[in-house]
């Protein structure tokens, strides 16, 4: 679904760091957060494990 707002774990607001993130995401993973200054691991895994599905959903609207 939709990126998170926050980490589930810490809190950390990271949903504006997203679309840098997916910007960025040529690099490899770990430079892109490295980048975009996601130290967490909490808050890394956040973005490493999103899958982007909402545009599979979106197919369904009437
Ligand atoms: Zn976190």
């Amino acid at each position: 679904m939709e990126f998170p707002v926050r980490c589930f774990t810490c809190g950390s607001v990271i949903g504006d760091k997203y679309e840098d993130y997916k910007r960025l995401l040529s690099q490899g993973p770990d430079k892109a957060l490295d980048q975009i200054g996601v130290t967490k691991y909490c808050c890394r895994r956040m973005f490493v494990s999103h899958v982007d599905s909402v545009d599979s959903v979106r197919r369904y609207n009437k």
